[in-house]
Formats: structure tokens, C-alpha cells, sequence
């Protein structure tokens, strides 16, 4: 083959399409579909993959650029995962580019840097001879002094220092030395008897190779043998050792250890879940699964068997778990019963740790990924199974291009592999749930709990009740009494914030002023750390003011409705009981969460207050009493999932309480105790509560009755952000038919963000093509104003944040 098909990485609607490119003749027969490659691109060097391989292009030979370098000795994507990408940009309308990135760890992606090359060293002035002392580039990176960018910029325009665009490829691979003997053992002992009194440190290492010792890190040798690096290098140099470098994983759970697991014998319910997801595996054909199952009901314990006959048949598995859930306990169960045939991914890995897992699966090393959202993207080439818990989870939706739902791709892929996919939830979303009704997917129902330990009783406290009764606490006498109760039986609790977003703000008590990012309509986020105020939206800062701007009172200070004000009180009207507060304060150094966790779980402290990161995947015996402080704060977001979300939410944390031996109790606060979504709670009562959301979706022609999608539209200037978007909405007016509602345009709920105005049109629609098509035909009229960034435009097919 002598032409390469190239996506370079232009993130631009004129470039979203493959470059022909001249494969070099030292190169020819080693470019594969998947590689990265270096490509000269106008008057840069940019990374790019490789889509195709062809004998011939179109384009005349003369112009016809060839490729630069190879990046890969391997492909890094497969094909099953280049066709995935195509079908991705498309269904997501986002660049071919950038759906390809989304599949492949950050340590992957491509960097690029500024470098400044002499061409004509006479006319450079002394001070830039200096900045380059003698080197004939320099990185514009690396330049510290500001003050010689001006005439640094003149010998520029004169032709005298060039710049171009180099890729930096960050060093991805961590290397140990390795020191192993290099002469045999005679040799060795001839030269330790000849040592001088003064090398015993020499002796000592001579003698470990002498005594057989094996190949072993230049770290280790050394602490072993209590000698220092100088001494090995003198042996080096003699020629008695040799070193080598080896590639070792950034294994961030390599010091745990891990008791293996048995499987369980399964309840007679879960065999009845389980026999059907085994004969799919056996089979070896696509089907999806919904395993609705209470919480403690044990789904995991099936994902665990399933994976089991997976691997069996020499395949391998995908299990999807929400960021949140994914603790320790969590990655215990599966490496517990895998052991080292598991990699994890999620968040909390560096980049190089995050790569070193990817690799591993890259190599066939380990045939079992756990891991969040983009770990749906594993390499693997022969899946046998694909499982999402917590299926109903928003964070399996990327917000950001390529806006893909891990649950479309799951099914993309298993389709791909003939595998099946198995989604659990406690409280599937009306969108599964329907599906499984109707016959689309298979649904398994656990209803009950392991051992049949009841469900936690739940009881509604009426805060408008409390208030009317002179208690202006933010906790009820019910929960008061309760937290009493257990706190004497030397049994635990957890407190439950339902906090929405970021309500860690400052405010003026005297006249209510909060302070509001002067970018972003949004109230500023408190930071504790340094006394500073940040948007979250576009990283402004500032200190926190010490008088209100507004009315100059000294009394503007941080607002905790947060955890840390739910603590203080706590501690007031409890002061017997040890709390372990849970948040983004408390947990933002590293293995902090961890840390916190596991102090709980040693019974460490009596309660565990925090915030949504404590309602999902926590199983602690000694838990018998869950409050929620205030059910009512996500039933109030503008979104029509807002009562899914709040039911969710609630029957997750009701989840923690009881679910050993002890029964336990629930007290949720709230002030709509009559809305069915908190009183359904009470019951644990999802079918009920799936009826009546049907009926409020159907009214409205909200999914899963019709699909939603979201327009935004956003421009520095307010009119033209307006204009633009009614301009979209007449457009997809006229050209859709009369299945689709078009709603709006309006301003987006967040009305402005980084100095940016933003208007929104929201989509209501049952054909996907006819729909898409019309977008793309909007996105292509406004392209040269995009790619100038006059006007953004963006386009989520399914929008969970309709913000
Ligand atoms: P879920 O994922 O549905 O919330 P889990 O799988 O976490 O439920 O199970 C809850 C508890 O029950 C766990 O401690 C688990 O070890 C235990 N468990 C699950 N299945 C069995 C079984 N067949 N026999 C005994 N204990 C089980
Ligand atoms: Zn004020
Ligand atoms: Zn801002």
C-alpha cells in the first residue's frame, strides 16, 4: 500500500474528514489501520490516525504530503473500535477526532509544542544568542523570561528563528533497573578475594550474586545488600555487573492484598436471574439484560458467577461501575475473586497509572476491566460480556464531545461480539424499565433481599410539622431520638445531604448577596483552602471578599448548608458521638476517601455524614439508621427527570441501612412529604412509582415516549446568541415533520458561561435520521462561524443536565 488515510487532530468541521498522505518507502508495509502517525498539516505537525491504507489517491503525486513518523508499533485502536468511532461521531455528531481520542487513555493523546529554531545565528542580538546558549532550538515552553518575547517576535518576522509545531510524546512507560551478574560465579569470587578491606560494601554485593542471588532492581539491591548506587556503578564499570531497564506497571493497588473469594451457593431467586444470563454466555448471542434488583439483593454476587463463565470459555468481561461506587470495597469483590486478571480504571489514577492499566489490557494481560464510564473503550477483542450496574446512574453520560452514553456503546459492542449485556439497578431508568416491558430486554427480578432480611422501615418526617412545633433544628425529634438509640446499642449511622451542585458559597447574612462569577451567572464555589472563591464553569478566582460589596456589612461568610455546618451542629446536640464527615473538602487528597471509609467501617466513629458520594455501594454491618436530611433539594432541579432522580436517590440511601442481621430504620426529612416520589419511598414501591412517572412522561412527550434533545447556542454577544438560536429554531421547524416538537429558543438556565451568552432549544423527537439530518445540515451552514469561534454551537442528542 502506498497512501495512508489520515484523521488529523484539527478539531474543525472543513478537517473532520480522512487526508490522503504518501507512505514513505521506510515505512511501507508497516502502517496498519489504528496507528498513530506525525503528518505535516499546512505549516504544522500534528498527530493523526490512521483510517485506511489504499494502492492510490486521487490526488496527484506532487501534492501529495508524506507521512512524518510512525507512532506505534501496534495499532492502538482495533478495527472493531475504528468502526465504533465512526459510528460514534455520527450518532453524537462530533468530530471523527475526537471520537477517537475518547477511546484511548490521555497519556495517548497528542501534545503539541512551540519550538523556536535558529536559521541565522549571525543576526541574532547577544541576549537571544544567551536564550539559547549555543542549542540550535529551544522549546517556547521552556522560555521564562517575558521580557525577550518582544524581540524575540522581531527576529521571527525577519526569517532569522523559525517556528514550527513538534509533538511531544509524553513519556509514557515507567523503567526499573535491573542489575543481574555480569561474569560467572568463579570470576565473581576471584575478584571479591582480591577486594581491599575498604570495599566490604563491593563484597556484600558480589557475594549476593556469588550466593545465586537472581536478577533483581538496582532499589532493591541496594537496600538488600545496605550499599549505594556509587558502589554498583563501580561494579559496572569493572564488568562483574550489568544493568538493563525493564518496564514496570504503576499498580496502585499492588500493596493490598487480596483474600480470594469463593463463590456463593446463589438463593433460589438468583438462580432464576442467573440461569438465563448463563445460557447467553454458553450460546454465545446478544441479548440485553435488565436485573432489577433491590438493593442488597445480590446482583453483584451474579455479575460475579457470570464473569466467571465468561472467562472460562477464554473471553473476556466488562463491568461498568459508577465513579462513586467505585471504592475499595467495591475493586475487593472483583479482584477478590479474580485476582490479577483485573484491571481498574477510574478518575483517581494518574495519567500514567491510567495507561499502565490500559496496557495491560492492550497486551492480553489481565482479561477483566472495572472501571468507570470510558473504560466501555477496552481493547479487548473478544468480550464475552458487557455489565453496567447502577444502570441508571447520569454519570455513564459523557458531557462533553463525543456526548455518548456508555450504555449505547455497550450495546453497540456486544452486538459487535454477540455477547450479552447485563444492566442492574434497584431503580432502572424509565427508559430500561419500559424496554424490559415491552419485550426489548429481558428482565430478571430479585425482589428480595439476600437471606431475606427485610427491608429498612422508612418513615417521612414532615419538616413544615416540626417548624409549627417550635423546632428549628435541622433535625427532627425523630431523628434526634433515633440517633440517640443507636448511638447508646453502639451501633452506627449515616447522615445523608442531598446537596445539588455546589452550595459551599459565601453569602452576606446581613443582606443576602452571594457572590457571582463576573464571567458566568454563576455563584462562586468557596474554597476552604486559602480563603478563595472559584468558578466552577471557567476557573475564575478570587479571594473572599471581607466586607459585602453590597451593603458593607463584616458579616459575609461562608454558607454551610453544607456538610461542614451539618457537623458543627451535630456536634452540638450530640456531643457524646464520633462523626467522619464525607465531602469534597474532606476528600480531595488522594486515598482520602479510602482512608475515611475504612475508619468507619473499623468502627471508628458513630456517624457518617456526607453528601452524594456516600449513598451508592456502601455495606457496613453495623449500620442501622439512615437520615436523609433534606429529601427535597433534587426534586426541585429544572429537569424532567428531577422525580426519577429524587426516587433514585432515596431508595439508594435507604439501601445502607439494615443490610446484615440488624433491621434497620430509615428517616427521611422532607418538606413534600406528599409527592409521590418521596412517598413511594416509604414502600420501596418501584413498580408504582414507574407507573405514575410513565403517565407524567406520556402527558408531557418526554421520554421514554419520545427522545429529547438539546441545542445550545452561545455567543459573547447576547442578541446575536438569540438571534442565531431562534434562526435554528424556525430551521428545524420548517424541516421536521410533525412527530417532532421544537421547544424555545430560550435562555439556557445557566445564561451566561465564560463571558459567552447562551440560549437553548430543546428537541422532542421520535426519528432519529430525520432529526440528524437537519442538524447536520445546521451545523454545516454555520461552520466558518464556528471554526471562528464567533457563535458555538452545541448539540446533545440525549442530554442528561439540561442546563
Ligand atoms: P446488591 O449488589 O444487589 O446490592 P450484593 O451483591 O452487594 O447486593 O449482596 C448483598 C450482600 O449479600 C453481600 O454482603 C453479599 O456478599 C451477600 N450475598 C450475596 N449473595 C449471597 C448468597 N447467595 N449467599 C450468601 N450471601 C450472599
Ligand atoms: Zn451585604
Ligand atoms: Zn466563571
Amino acid at each position: 500500500m502506498n497512501v495512508a488515510e489520515v484523521i488529523v487532530d484539527v478539531s474543525s468541521k472543513n478537517i473532520d474528514r480522512p487526508f490522503d498522505y504518501k507512505i514513505p518507502d521506510h515505512l511501507k508495509g508497516m502502517i496498519e489501520v489504528g496507528m498513530r502517525v506525525i503528518v505535516p498539516f499546512g505549516p504544522r505537525k500534528l498527530q493523526g490516525f490512521v483510517t485506511g491504507l489504499k494502492e492510490s489517491s486521487e490526488l496527484n503525486g506532487g501534492s501529495m504530503k508524506e507521512v512524518e513518523k510512525l507512532l506505534d508499533l501496534t495499532p492502538v485502536l482495533t478495527e472493531e473500535l475504528m468502526q465504533l468511532s465512526s459510528w460514534l461521531s455520527d450518532k453524537t455528531l462530533s468530530f471523527k477526532i475526537t471520537a477517537l481520542q475518547a477511546m484511548l487513555p490521555a497519556a495517548l493523546k497528542a501534545k503539541y509544542e512551540k519550538e523556536l529554531k535558529v536559521v541565522d545565528e549571525e543576526a541574532l542580538t547577544p541576549d537571544i544568542k544567551q536564550l539559547f546558549r549555543n542549542q540550535k532550538s529551544l522549546l517556547y515552553s521552556d522560555i521564562t523570561d517575558e521580557s525577550i518575547l518582544s524581540s524575540l517576535q522581531k527576529f521571527v518576522r525577519k526569517g532569522s528563528i523559525d517556528v514550527t509545531y513538534k509533538v511531544a510524546q509524553k513519556t509514557n512507560k515507567k523503567m526499573i533497573r535491573m542489575i543481574e551478574a555480569g561474569a560467572d560465579k568463579e570470576e565473581l569470587a576471584r575478584h571479591a578475594d582480591a577486594l581491599t578491606k575498604q570495599a566490604s560494601k563491593q563484597l556484600t554485593v558480589l557475594t549476593y550474586f556469588i550466593g545465586g542471588g537472581a536478577k533483581i532492581s538496582a532499589a532493591e539491591l541496594c537496600k538488600k545488600t545496605d550499599s549505594s548506587s556509587a558502589t554498583l556503578k563501580t561494579l559496572l564499570k569493572k564488568g562483574l555487573l550489568t544493568e538493563s531497564f525493564e518496564e514496570v506497571y504503576r499498580d496502585p493497588y499492588q500493596d493490598r492484598m487480596f483474600k480470594k473469594t469463593e463463590p456463593l451457593s446463589l438463593t433460589e431467586e438468583q438462580q432464576a436471574a442467573f440461569e438465563p444470563i448463563k445460557q447467553a454466555v454458553a450460546d454465545h448471542v446478544h441479548h440485553v439484560f435488565l436485573l432489577h434488583g433491590v438493593t442488597g439483593s445480590g446482583k453483584t454476587e451474579i455479575y460475579l458467577q457470570s464473569i466467571e463463565k465468561v472467562l472460562a470459555k477464554g473471553q473476556e468481561a466488562i463491568v461498568l461501575v459508577p465513579e462513586i461506587s467505585l471504592t475499595p470495597q467495591m475493586v475487593n469483590r472483583f479482584k477478590g475473586r479474580f485476582g490479577s486478571q483485573v484491571a481498574v480504571m477510574h478518575s483517581g489514577l494518574s495519567t500514567g497509572e491510567k495507561y499502565d492499566e490500559w496496557r495491560k489490557i492492550q497486551r492480553k494481560e489481565v482479561r477483566l476491566v472495572v472501571g468507570a464510564r470510558s473504560a466501555i473503550f477496552a481493547p479487548f477483542e473478544n468480550l464475552g460480556m458487557i455489565i453496567i450496574d447502577e444502570e441508571h446512574e447520569s454519570s455513564y453520560k459523557q458531557e462533553e464531545m463525543p456526548r455518548y452514553h456508555a450504555k449505547d456503546v455497550a450495546i453497540r459492542r456486544a452486538e459487535h461480539h454477540s455477547c450479552p449485556v447485563v444492566l442492574g439497578s434497584a431503580t432502572p431508568t424509565l427508559e430500561s424499565f419500559a424496554r424490559a416491558k415491552k419485550g426489548v430486554y429481558e428482565l430478571l427480578p430479585l425482589k428480595h433481599r439476600v437471606n431475606r432480611q427485610l427491608m429498612p422501615d422508612v418513615s417521612l418526617v414532615d419538616m413544615r410539622e416540626e417548624l409549627r412545633n417550635g423546632n428549628r433544628s435541622m433535625f427532627s425529634r425523630e431523628l434526634m431520638e433515633q440517633l440517640e438509640e443507636k448511638l447508646a446499642k453502639k451501633e452506627q449511622a449515616v447522615l445523608f445531604l442531598n446537596k445539588r451542585g455546589y452550595s459551599s458559597f459565601v453569602m452576606c447574612r446581613d443582606c443576602g448577596y452571594v457572590p457571582q462569577c463576573p464571567h458566568c451567572d454563576i455563584s462562586m464555589t468557596y474554597h476552604r483552602y486559602g480563603q478563595r472563591l472559584k468558578c466552577h464553569y471557567c476557573g475564575h478566582e478570587e479571594p473572599v471578599p471581607g466586607t459585602c460589596p453590597e451593603c458593607g456589612s463584616e458579616h459575609i461568610r461562608f454558607f454551610g448548608t453544607g456538610t461542614q455546618r451539618v457537623e458543627e451542629e451535630l456536634t452540638k446536640v450530640l456531643p457524646q458521638a464520633r462523626v467522619i464527615r464525607m465531602d469534597v473538602d474532606t476528600t480531595s487528597r488522594k486515598g482520602a476517601h479510602e482512608k475515611l471509609l475504612s475508619a468507619f467501617g473499623e468502627g471508628k466513629a458513630d456517624i457518617l455524614l456526607g453528601t452524594q458520594m456516600i449513598a451508592k455501594g456502601l455495606d457496613f454491618p453495623n449500620v442501622t439508621l439512615v437520615g436523609v436530611l433534606s429529601a427535597d433539594t433534587t426534586l426541585h432541579i429544572p429537569d424532567f427527570r428531577a422525580a426519577e432522580k429524587t426516587f433514585q436517590l432515596l431508595t439508594q440511601v435507604s439501601g445502607r441501612a439494615g443490610r446484615h442481621e440488624k433491621p434497620g430504620t430509615v428517616v427521611i426529612q422532607t418538606y413534600t412529604p406528599s409527592h409521590y416520589s418521596i412517598q413511594l419511598t416509604k414502600t420501596h414501591d418501584y413498580e408504582t412509582f414507574f407507573q405514575q412517572e410513565m403517565a407524567h412522561r406520556r402527558a408531557q412527550s418526554y421520554p421514554p415516549y419520545y427522545y429529547v434533545a438539546l441545542v445550545t447556542v452561545s455567543h459573547e454577544e447576547a442578541a446575536k446568541a438569540a438571534v442565531t438560536a431562534e434562526k435554528i429554531t424556525n430551521y428545524l421547524r420548517a424541516g421536521c415533520g410533525p412527530d417532532t416538537k421544537i421547544l424555545g429558543p430560550a435562555a439556557s438556565p445557566i445564561a451566561r458561561i465564560k463571558d459567552r451568552y447562551r440560549y437553548q432549544c430543546v428537541i422532542k423527537y421520535r426519528q432519529e435520521n430525520e432529526l440528524q439530518i437537519q442538524l447536520k445540515k445546521i451545523l454545516e451552514h454555520y461552520k466558518r462561524d464556528i471554526a471562528q469561534k464567533h457563535v458555538m454551537i452545541s448539540i446533545d442528542m440525549n442530554p442528561y443536565m439540561l442546563m
